[in-house]
């Protein structure tokens, strides 16, 4: 299978080229088409395996003038990486990300996320902007990026929170790298009869 297999625009495809992409990885393979379809997903899927380009290719293609697509990660170290990541990949298409964390300046956060189509986020600094009510992010888009590692760092309640923040018809994506049940709960709460992808 190569990537001109999916039905990624000519832009993306050109810069899988530049980077030096040139077969799906397994997990993208499996869920670059359903996510593409519209649908909710849950991925088990580990670090390495290329999940990020299985969540952000199509995201990228699906984004359209205005909407949101906004990622959680459980680290900064994580929500620096896919940031870089996807700004990579959105190069052709002049697609801005904004990375939010605890411990850095808010002001510039806060204009990074107005001018950005792409939100990479922590749950702390996020729901901080969010309650401040200085940011409006309404995501077309929502992914929920290594999620056992956010309960296990107790996040849980933040990303209940954070929910509240999400219109219902936002299309979500669940990536982690084990299922235990409370990820199963998780998913069987916030996300619309999804699809289940292992590699
Ligand atoms: P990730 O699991 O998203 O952290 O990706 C792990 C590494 O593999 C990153 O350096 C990616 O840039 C790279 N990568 C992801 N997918 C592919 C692919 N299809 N071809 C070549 N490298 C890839």
């Amino acid at each position: 299978m190569n990537f001109s297999d999916f039905n990624l625009k000519k832009e993306i495809l050109k810069r899988l080229e530049e980077i030096g992409f040139e077969k799906p990885s397994p997990i993208q393979e499996k869920a670059i088409p359903l996510v593409l379809e519209g649908k909710d997903i849950v991925a088990q899927a580990q670090t390495g395996t290329g999940k990020t380009a299985a969540f952000g290719l199509p995201i990228l293609n699906m984004l359209e003038n205005g909407d949101k697509a906004l990622i959680v990660t459980p680290t900064r170290e994580l929500a620096i990486q896919v940031s870089e990541e996807i700004y990579r990949f959105g190069k052709n298409l002049g697609i801005h990300t904004a990375t939010v964390y605890g411990g850095s300046s808010y002001n510039r956060q806060i204009s990074q996320i107005k001018t950005s189509q792409v939100i990479v986020a922590t749950p702390g600094r996020l729901i901080d902007l969010l309650n401040s009510g200085k940011i409006d992010i309404s995501p077309k888009f929502v992914v929920l990026d290594e999620a056992d590692e956010m309960l296990d760092m107790g996040f849980l309640d933040d990303i209940k929170e954070i929910f509240k923040f999400v219109p219902n018809d936002a299309q979500k994506l669940l990536f982690s790298a084990t299922m235990p049940k409370e990820i199963l709960n998780l998913a069987k709460t916030f996300l619309k009869n999804p699809e289940f992808v292992k590699i």
